[in-house]
């Protein structure tokens, strides 16, 4: 990590936020209320901190978008990406050939990839791999003479990427509402929320529960027309939904009783989030196919890609032609960066850090927050968390009562975090954080410090 001081030279915030606000439409954005209040600059990173354009320091504990795994100002991947675009910026993996990143990369992660995954398609970016998943099933039940299995099952509030292809796996209804969606073919069941739809049974039956859903709509569908299953182990952007243990064993019984592909989507929860190279060890789902992204190169230059089981590669290498692809497909600057990120999470043992010694210090940490008067629930798994603001606590998750949403209480609460030195995510009114994995406990007290501050601004303005 570097040393260097803070943003030496200051830019003009005001020059830019009119630049950004008459120039740049944003990705999910309303951007009527961004130009009213003025966008932030950020302008230099380090470790797990960010500078913003007036020199504010913050705290990230949202790891930019789920993706800076490694921390920001990693000189190496820097080094790394550099000696790639001197030697070579830019080749295609088309038409028989390929580059010494993209093929030293595909090795690599054949080697740290759960057993039985030997083969990568790469992609830009999260959605594109999820895009590819739909061309990649299709073909292969094409391949085997099934061609009717088309639909793919998926979940509501999952996120599965913003193309067509995966806003419509997706299941968040602010996005079906807008442009059509989803696309034919694909079809939704309630995800596995404990909060939600557990009243009245322990998590462990209301994990078998929540899968049997799939096993209802399989039914519906017919077998025979049902491709693949998609979910993310742990859903991510719809709120940290962690499900409970005994969903994803029961999923995957399920999958093989009707002979339909599993995927699991490891954006978010893939290299090292929750303490090991794939969530998917993790939940015991041995998916047919991993979608990856963000933490493959710590975000540091746009990758992604599908990890494709044997089972699967051996259909689709014996079918022939694959008409699919993308002019980034196996970019090989980003592979370069994907390598040496990969080669610091060994060095540094972040795995086995995030495992044994600060996500279990992380939990403990967090849950202590369940005691303060606006939080129902607070847990994490590895390094992923989320608390609950509720108007009036409970016992039981089932019978606490919520704020009215038209308050907007996650979003008062994210604007402390803000204004306080801290990045934290609001969905609804859960809070939720993704840390970088290089965290230290000291780290994670300071982070603890600033949530319950926040917390504590928050009940003043409710009060
Ligand atoms: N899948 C999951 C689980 C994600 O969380 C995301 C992004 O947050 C995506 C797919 C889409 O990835 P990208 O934004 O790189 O297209």
């Amino acid at each position: 990590m570097t040393t260097t001081p803070i943003v030496p030279v200051l830019p003009d915030t005001q020059v830019l936020q009119r630049l950004d606000a008459a120039h740049f439409l944003h990705p999910f954005t309303d951007h009527k209320a961004l130009a009213e209040k003025g966008v932030r600059v950020m302008v230099r990173g380090d470790g797990i901190y960010l500078w913003d354009s007036e020199g504010r320091k913050v705290l990230d504990a949202m790891s930019g978008l789920w993706c800076v795994n490694v921390g920001y100002g990693r000189t190496s991947i820097t080094q790394a990406v550099a000696r790639q675009m001197e030697t070579l910026p830019f080749y295609n993996s088309f038409f028989n050939t390929t580059t010494i990143p993209a093929v030293e990369l595909a090795a690599k992660l054949a080697r740290i990839a759960p057993a039985g995954f030997r083969h990568v398609f790469y992609t830009g970016s999260g959605s594109e791999a999820n895009d590819t998943n739909v061309r990649m099933v299709r073909r292969y039940w094409d391949l085997l003479g099934q061609p009717e299995r088309t639909v793919i099952i998926s979940r509501h509030n999952a996120y599965h990427g913003s193309t067509m292809a995966g806003a419509s796996l997706g299941g968040m209804s602010g996005m079906h509402v807008q442009g059509g969606l989803p696309i034919p073919g694909i079809v939704h069941i309630n995800q596995p929320s404990y909060a939600e739809h557990g009243v009245g049974m322990t998590p462990e039956e209301f994990g078998v529960h929540a899968a049997s859903w799939l096993e209802e709509r399989i039914r519906e569908l017919g077998p025979d027309k049902v491709a693949a299953f998609i979910g993310e182990p742990i859903q991510g952007a719809g709120g940290v939904i962690i499900p409970p243990v005994t969903y994803w064993p029961e999923v995957r019984r399920i999958c093989d009783k009707y002979d339909i592909l599993l995927i699991a989507d490891e954006v978010i929860t893939g290299f090292g989030r929750l303490g090991k190279w794939f969530a998917s060890e993790q939940f015991g789902i041995r998916p047919d196919l991993i979608t990856f992204a963000k933490g493959v190169t710590s975000g540091y230059v746009p990758l992604g890609g599908v990890l494709v089981s044997d089972k699967v590669a051996g259909v689709i290498v014996a079918g022939g032609d694959f008409n699919h692809g993308f002019t980034y497909s196996g970019h090989p600057v980003a592979c370069a960066a994907a390598l040496e990120n990969i080669r610091i999470i060994e060095e540094e043992k972040l795995l086995e850090q995030v495992a044994h010694d600060t996500a279990p210090y992380l939990k403990a940490r967090f849950a202590s927050l369940a005691a303060h008067p606006l939080v129902g629930t607070a847990e994490s798994c590895g390094f992923v968390a989320g608390l609950n603001l509720v108007r009036r606590k409970a016992g039981n998750v089932h019978y606490q009562v919520k704020f009215d949403p038209g308050l907007g209480v996650g979003m008062i609460c994210r604007a402390h975090m803000f204004d306080n030195g801290v990045i934290m995510r609001a969905v609804g009114d859960r809070m939720i954080i993704a840390p970088p994995l290089i965290m230290t406990r000291p780290q994670i007290d300071e982070l603890i410090g600033l949530i319950r501050l926040c917390l504590d601004r928050t009940l003043e303005d409710l009060e």
